[in-house]
């Protein structure tokens, strides 16, 4: 399953809830019918948000979160505060227990966790990430490198990507995964597909769109608490071409973007 269609397939579904003539139990026989489309983290990721919407949308007032500008999957309070909620099912309860609440600033930013087998609300946490030795907060970043070639330099129609934790006290990273993908373009590849001459603005936000795509597939297929998506950049600093290889945060969520670095410095080959 793609990112663009991992999040159409989404955006069908809460447009089924929100039709008066078909609502939830229609909404839950479609998404039986994308399982097989969906993989099994995309298909229990999205039975859960399902699931949170019907039985929690009163009691915490949600809303669905558009694509753009809201980060989370949903909008709504807790007590008497504005908030956003994740769901999600399956992060390391235990572990989780151990990492330091964070409070960002702006809304409260709440996870839903649910129950793999039933659906059911076991708690509904407050953010929170591991410690670096430095102090500062771990926080789950991917990076969609450009495209692999092979020996021969023919391009092998794959891109890797790259699971860090970006601390936000010395701003190093620290590798946690790799993946390689079909398909899956760095933003600056997206970007190239258009003409930058009469498609400007249109490239501008398709390209938006298409980490926002990468940005929620990602959280679904491969880490829970995903906050960032970058790209590996060279930065041209002098005129005759000079500058250094740096990773770029093109998307941070609102949650804690006060506290990431824009770039990090790091070297040609990750
Ligand atoms: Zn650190
Ligand atoms: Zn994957």
């Amino acid at each position: 399953m793609s990112a663009s269609e991992y999040n159409r397939i989404r955006r069908i579904l809460f447009c089924t809830i929100h039709d008066p003539a078909k609502g939830f139990n229609c909404a839950f026989e479609y998404l039986d019918g994308y399982k097989r489309t969906l993989g099994v983290h995309g298909y229990t990721g999205l039975k859960a948000e399902l699931n949170f919407y019907q039985k929690h949308g009163r009691e915490f007032g949600l809303t669905v979160a558009g694509d753009m500008g809201e980060h989370a999957d949903f909008a709504g309070s807790y007590g008497s505060q504005l908030a956003r909620f994740d769901v999600t099912t399956n992060i390391n309860f235990k572990q989780f227990q151990d990492y330091e609440p964070y409070m960002g600033s702006g809304p409260r930013y709440k996870i839903a966790l649910l129950d793999q087998g039933n659906f059911e609300v076991i708690d509904v946490l407050d953010l929170a990430f591991p410690r670096c030795s430095c102090g500062g907060y771990l926080i789950p970043s991917v990076i969609l490198l450009g495209q692999n070639y092979n020996r021969h330099g023919e391009s092998t129609w794959t891109n890797d990507q790259l699971l860090v934790d970006v601390c936000t006290g010395c701003h190093e990273y620290f590798e946690r995964n790799r993946f390689t993908h079909h398909g899956l373009l760095s933003p600056q590849e997206y970007f190239d597909g258009f003409d930058s001459q009469e498609e400007y603005d249109l490239a501008i936000q398709a390209t938006e769109q298409h980490l926002v795509d990468a940005y929620k597939y990602f959280r679904r297929e491969h880490s829970d608490y995903l906050m960032a998506v970058g790209q590996h950049d060279y930065i041209v600093t002098e005129p005759d071409g000079g500058g250094y290889w740096a990773i770029n945060l093109s998307f941070v969520n609102q949650a804690v973007a006060q506290d990431m670095p824009d770039e990090i410095e790091c070297s040609h080959e990750i």
